[in-house]
């Protein structure tokens, strides 16, 4: 006997924003698998870096049985990837951040299995309540743990961008992994610190609660955070778990908008779909 498939429903946005002539940010979405990764290095070497890591990840979409050792192996491949950017003489070297989630099963019970490198952001909203899931690996968090700056003091530090664990950097990569069961309609948030440096916790929370649609609240998480100065490359993916939970057969996931006949059949590509979003600068 099998019970009910999981069904995700997502939107997704992304903008260069106001200062920055280059989205370096990157997302990857559908199949279960939904990741933002922020690109750096000089050259529109991070913007390689980032589109880059994502496609080493994206097998994750294939494997039925996700764990963090098979996400460990994948993450290594992007490494591996990342570190053979070319960026000329004198370059800083291409680095990117990559967070997010994957659903993945325990005993046929499913999981959003959570996977952190850098500080870009994931975060759950849960009756209501928005919880960032994801441990920023940055210098001004390390000084908001240690009490020696608030998290508001942080968003405007002039070292905010300093990460301390990225991929393509010297160490080998060590992802954070967070495993939290899939719970009816709660909504999982993941971001590029383009959003967060822009708008405080309190707000993204109420946009989310404002916008059931998990596009519409995509544009406009997007939307605000370039109204708020749009400092840099903002992407955001909003995932909906809609119905299913607690199944035991494979994961499906319908990204709004894909106008397939079936909604049982996942359109390969959907990554790339940009149907809905509202905002001009989406990369690819
Ligand atoms: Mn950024």
């Amino acid at each position: 006997m099998t019970a009910a498939e999981v069904v995700l429903s997502w939107g997704a946005a992304t903008h260069e924003g106001r200062r920055r002539r280059v989205n370096e940010d990157s997302y990857l979405a559908g199949d279960g698998v939904f990741f933002v990764a922020d690109g750096m290095g000089g050259h529109d070497a991070g913007e390689v870096a980032s589109a880059l890591a994502l496609e080493a990840l994206s097998p994750l979409r294939d494997v039925a049985r996700v764990d963090p050792d098979v996400v460990v192996d994948l993450v290594a491949a992007a490494q591996e990837r990342v570190r053979g950017i070319e960026t000329g003489p004198g370059g800083r070297g291409a680095g990117t951040t990559v967070t997010g989630a994957v659903v993945a099963y325990q005993d046929d019970v499913p999981y959003w299995l959570f996977v952190n490198l850098g500080d870009s952001r994931t975060y759950l909203l849960s009756a209501g309540t928005l919880d960032q899931v994801s441990v920023d690996h940055s210098e001004v968090q390390q000084l908001v743990d240690a009490g020696l700056l608030t998290v508001q003091e942080a968003r405007h530090h002039p070292r905010r961008n300093v990460v301390t664990r990225a991929l393509g950097a010297d160490d080998t990569p060590s992802p954070d992994f967070r495993y939290v069961p899939l719970v009816l309609d709660d909504r999982l948030l993941v971001c590029s610190d383009g959003l967060t440096v822009e708008l405080t916790d309190e707000r993204i929370a109420q946009v989310l609660l404002d916008h059931p649609d998990p596009q519409d609240a995509a544009s406009c998480l997007v939307e605000e955070a370039i109204a708020a100065g749009g400092r840099d490359n903002i992407t955001v993916v909003v995932v909906d778990v809609t119905s299913g939970v607690g199944g035991t057969d494979r994961t499906t996931t319908t990204p709004r908008g894909a106008f397939v006949p079936d909604e049982d059949t996942v359109p390969t590509g959907a990554e790339s779909w940009r149907g809905g979003a509202s905002v001009p600068g989406q990369e690819d």
